[in-house]
């Protein structure tokens, strides 16, 4: 039976270690994802900031793209009312007529 552990080389710190020490598909060890993840976030910080600046800043606390998504279901909804209703009154019709 084969018992050797499966290592793998982390491309960030250059150390080997099992298979364990990575997230499954992850050319990086646990630690230096975490190392990357904190980066990421201090890198962004500044944008995570003002797209929260900007939903702050808005009517209710709404986004341009929330706002319009509402309306746009809206007028769907109102749209699919519409056509039933012109359904209804066509089938009223008929059968008034008949
Ligand atoms: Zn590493």
């Amino acid at each position: 039976m084969n018992n050797t552990i499966k290592t793998k080389k982390c491309t960030t710190c250059g150390e080997v270690k099992s298979l364990t020490d990575y997230h499954s598909n992850y050319t990086y060890c646990r630690p230096c994802k975490a190392l990357v993840n904190a980066e990421y976030k201090s890198k962004n910080r500044e944008k995570i900031a003002r797209s929260n600046n900007k939903y702050i800043n808005t009517e209710k606390g709404y986004t341009k793209e929330t706002v319009d998504a509402i309306f746009q279901r809206a007028r769907k909804i109102k749209a699919i009312r519409l056509v039933k209703n012109g359904f209804l009154n066509a089938l009223e019709k008929i059968f008034w007529l008949s």
